[in-house]
């Protein structure tokens, strides 16, 4: 799946529940709360496919990142960049994607002739205050910047 067609599905859910909660009359407190991943798990199986899958306690919902309190509201994180068509060349290989900020956490993957941002071992974006920090009940105004 490309950067942008990901993008764009994730938007287009992320709006549906956040406007089903400011619906709902919830708060931006109330709102980052719903978006811990124990309760996304429960309510919001459709969110993200790993919510379905079998996890190391043999229960269902597999977390990206160890961590306990794994907050979803910033998956993926406005500190990305991509370009599906390509970033830049490095040393005859193409780069598709990196992170603004260089987190030490964070790598560049290489996978044959193409660069990626990885980010697994990252927890920036997952946790309450960063989200709290960075927050707006439009995704897509935090994440602005990602798309070059
Ligand atoms: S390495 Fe961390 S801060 Fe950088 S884009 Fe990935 S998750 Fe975000």
């Amino acid at each position: 799946m490309s950067y942008i067609k990901w993008f764009e599905d994730h938007a287009a859910k992320h709006k549906k529940v956040v406007q089903k909660l400011l619906a709902e009359g919830l708060d931006k407190e109330a709102i980052i709360s719903y978006f811990d991943f124990e309760n996304m798990v429960k309510n919001e199986p459709d969110f993200c496919p790993l919510y379905k899958e079998e996890n190391e306690d043999g229960g269902i919902g597999k977390k990206c990142h160890d961590m306990e309190h794994l907050n979803c509201y910033l998956c993926a994180c406005p500190n990305f960049r991509f370009k599906d068509e390509g970033v830049e060349e490095r040393e005859g290989k193409t780069v598709y994607s990196f992170c603004a900020i260089d987190s030490k956490e964070g790598r560049q993957g290489v996978y044959g002739d193409k660069i990626h941002q990885d980010c697994s071992h990252c927890t920036v974006p997952h946790h309450v205050s960063y989200v709290r920090k960075h927050f707006d009940t439009e995704w897509k105004k935090i994440m602005k910047a990602c798309r070059l």
